[in-house]
């Protein structure tokens, strides 16, 4: 077994964008919530087109700076009187320095709130801003990533006066905010660690870029691929502990393009393996959870239509290539009982989760089990089908699939399926 686990999060983000269900005040509590829509006609505390416009031409001189790495003139879009911020902010300005930028723009969403507070001097203004990074070949669109910056006037100018990270409402994947980081771009693969971690990002990198080939090869798919590999502790620990109190050392999901107000999402943007910072080393020791991040990578096609036991199971035993469990012995008594007392059957799309460490281990027999029988191209057949069939019937994860594609794929049953897999499993306990 993988000393962690690691599972698959495909577009799981896209409701945080699409969604949008927070309003816009932040942690600021003399922020007024406008519930209503824009303030009242005539109501001096609502934001002027003014003002918009103001706010507006100011994200367009900080994103400009960002992008030509003119540090003065980013520092001057910046609330004077508040030094924890400008800290906060020159970091942010270094690592954007670090990174393949193409391009960097701002959109602003005021349709839920205008209004302003404090006074005609000192008024402020927190509405929803989207940061949309383009990132060369890294990603083929921009990254966008919903952003909590507040603004302030002071002597008649917006200057920005805050930008946090929202828990509640975390961008999708931003790295560059929060600590310094450290990065290194091979091909069309960008990693990036905190700053003086113990794995630095050219060593991730080394480690990203041999385990992409190696499993290229195995999946005969072309290694050219596009990835932002994030191992820095920065943003949301994308929920890298499970349910079941067992950590993950990577997940894999896809990063999405909106329009500039962040209303209707365009397209994937890329493909980010988020590594848990806690396993880095561990990660470049054994590559087996690379590699099976890398195998959602490049398959990522399938990711909504196959059967978890399908997409896993060819992870891990892609991952552990050229090891086969027929060549396997299970060292611990624990797992061996754990086999004898699990029901043989294909792990449905609810009971996946459960227990975890079965799931991958039997997923891995499966595939293993179908692959040994007929090899890697029909096992693709079967995905293939899986994907066919479950976009036209608009299911997930083959569900209602499995009988008639394993039939039609492999002329077995699902109970045959696993049998097959399972005594695998039982042949661990010699
Ligand atoms: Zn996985």
């Amino acid at each position: 077994m993988p000393p962690f686990v690691s599972r698959l999060a495909v577009v799981a983000l896209v409701g945080s964008l699409t969604s949008c269900s927070l309003l816009p005040g932040d942690d600021d509590p003399d922020v007024e919530r406008d519930r209503t829509g824009a303030g009242p006609v005539g109501d001096s505390r609502a934001i002027t087109d003014e003002d918009l416009d103001a706010v507006e031409d100011l994200l367009e001189v900080r994103a400009a700076a960002l992008v030509s790495g003119q540090r003065r003139r980013f520092m001057a879009t910046l609330d004077p009187g508040n030094p924890a911020l400008r800290r906060k902010q020159r970091v942010l300005f270094d690592n954007l320095q670090k990174l393949p930028i193409d391009k960097l723009y701002y959109g602003l969403d005021v349709s839920r709130s205008r209004t302003r507070v404090g006074t005609d001097v000192d008024a402020r203004f927190s509405p929803r801003v989207y940061e949309h990074l383009e990132l060369g070949t890294v990603f083929t669109r921009p990254v966008s990533n919903r952003v909590s910056m507040r603004f302030v006037q002071r002597d008649g100018r917006w200057l920005v006066a805050g930008e946090r990270f929202d828990e509640d409402d975390a961008p999708q994947e931003r790295p560059w905010f929060g600590g310094p980081i450290e990065a290194a771009l091979g091909d069309d693969v960008l990693v990036v660690t905190d700053e003086g971690a113990d794995v630095g990002a050219e060593e991730l990198l080394d480690s990203t870029l041999d385990a992409l080939a190696e499993t290229a090869a195995v999946l005969d798919e072309p290694d050219d691929q596009a990835l932002l590999v994030d191992a820095t502790t920065n943003g949301r620990p994308v929920r890298l502990s499970r349910a079941s109190g067992q950590d993950a050392g990577a997940v894999t999901f896809t990063v999405l393009a909106t329009d500039r107000e962040g209303d209707d999402v365009e397209g994937p943007a890329g493909t980010v393996v988020k590594a848990n910072p806690e396993y880095v080393t561990q990660l470049v020791d054994d590559d087996r959870t690379l590699r099976h991040e890398l195998v959602h990578v490049l398959l990522a096609e399938y990711g909504e239509t196959n059967p978890l036991w399908v997409t896993e199971g060819i992870a891990e035993y892609v991952a552990y290539q050229p090891l086969l469990l027929a060549r396997s012995v299970a060292t611990d008594d624990r797992l061996v009982e754990a086999i004898d007392d699990r029901r043989v059957a294909l792990t449905s799309a609810d009971d996946w989760g459960k227990d975890p460490e079965l799931d991958y281990l039997s997923a891995q027999a499966f595939a293993e089990y179908l692959i040994s029988r007929s090899g890697l191209v029909t096992y693709r057949e079967m995905m293939d089908l899986f994907d066919e069939r479950g976009r036209r019937r608009d299911v997930s994860r083959g569900r209602g699939l499995v009988p008639g594609v394993l039939r039609e794929v492999y002329g077995l049953t699902p109970a045959e399926v696993a049998e097959g897999g399972f005594e695998l499993l039982r042949g661990l306990d010699r």
